[in-house]
């Protein structure tokens, strides 16, 4: 029940974190050694503990198998210099995780149950972030359907869990990305702003096609005109147009970014001029045309601030020069630094454990 929230824990007998290597991080490769479990049933929260990461025993006919219904989040520990470990700006992803939970029609989570299960489970593998320079530990949070019934409906029972796991550069160069106007990865009125399990299988298909072609990703455009901009897989995508930091404005075709809102924040503290606005394609080509448009990049937990190479329309490649990189460069060095204590945070992002 709400008020015995208490978190047990089952330590693990084989850690494995002797083994890991600090200079050898790729992207997600392996798992912390705890996890955590919550589980919704009866109509209330129960039993949230740690436990060692391991394999999940579900029923065949789980309904988030069947129709998907599951959430997820993703933010990242950092460590300091001094040996301290903080996270960017967990509250943030607590937040929006329930506003994904409510579009799906999933049960509220608990702050104690995200926040003090994350601190716990933090505390106990800390020795699984990395603090080599570019690597972090990714944090994992989600949230899924466990009836047992394969009827289209609302489960009445959910799991609630966090597993972590070291991670390196998403993307080790500047990324090639296509003008999507075919495919559709939201429409208004769908699910694009929460953080939901088919929207990323939907997306798989077409972003595949733009990788045979050479690609590695995808720039969304609306789903009725595919006229204007949205965002580039799993990153919002900003752009340095006039001087500008231009980018789309939130909404219910676009996730509402953590790293979004921490540029913005940081772009308007530098005094620079900053437009949440719809940007049309053609705006974007005429910008790569005359040279108006100076960078274009990525902006995401998992994959930072990643610069924008190449930038494909209409069977064109429009590359950026890499000289142009002075805004990106500049923002991703200040988040590094303030992410691992070397500057000033002035806006309160860190979360110590
Ligand atoms: C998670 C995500 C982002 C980036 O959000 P952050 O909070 O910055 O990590 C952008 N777009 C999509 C579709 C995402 O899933």
């Amino acid at each position: 029940m709400e008020d015995t929230l208490q978190i047990n824990i089952n330590k693990t007998q084989h850690p494995r974190v002797q083994n890991l290597d600090y200079h050898d991080i790729q992207f997600a490769r392996e798992y912390s050694d705890h996890m955590l479990m919550a589980d919704f049933k009866n109509g209330a929260w129960q039993d949230p503990h740690i436990e060692p990461y391991g394999n999940l025993s579900l029923s065949p006919a789980n309904p988030a198998i069947h129709y998907g219904q599951s959430i997820f989040e993703g933010l990242k520990a950092y460590k300091h210099e001094d040996g301290r470990v903080s996270v960017f700006r967990p509250k943030a992803n607590y937040s929006r995780m329930n506003v994904s939970a409510k579009r799906m029609v999933m049960p509220h989570i608990p702050e104690e149950i995200f926040m003090d299960g994350l601190i716990e489970l933090l505390k106990l593998d800390y020795k699984w972030v990395p603090d080599v320079e570019g690597t972090s530990l990714y944090i994992r949070p989600f949230l899924f359907a466990t009836d047992e019934f394969i009827g289209v409906r609302p489960s009445q029972n959910y799991k609630f869990m966090i597993i972590t796991t070291p991670v390196g550069a998403y993307y080790s160069k500047p990324v090639r990305v296509k003008v999507e106007t075919h495919y559709t990865r939201a429409v208004k009125g769908g699910t694009g702003y929460a953080k939901t399990a088919g929207n990323y299988a939907a997306s798989l298909y077409p972003a595949k096609l733009a990788q045979d072609a050479g690609y590695d990703q995808l720039i969304w455009t609306d789903g009725q005109n595919h006229t204007l901009i949205e965002e580039s897989g799993t990153m919002n995508i900003m752009f340095i147009l006039n001087d500008a930091l231009v980018t789309a404005p939130t909404g219910d075709t676009i996730l509402d970014g953590i790293t979004r809102d921490s540029v913005l924040t940081l772009a308007k503290d530098w005094g620079m001029k900053v437009e949440e606005r719809p940007l049309s394609v053609t705006e974007m080509v005429e910008g790569l045309q005359s040279g108006a448009l100076k960078e274009a990049f990525g902006v995401g937990t998992a994959a930072t601030i990643a610069p924008i190479e190449i930038i494909a329309n209409d069977g064109i490649d429009y590359k950026l020069d890499e000289s142009g990189r002075e805004f990106s460069q500049k923002m991703l060095k200040t988040l590094t630094d303030i992410r691992l204590g070397r500057a000033e945070d002035k806006f309160g992002w860190n979360y110590f454990i």
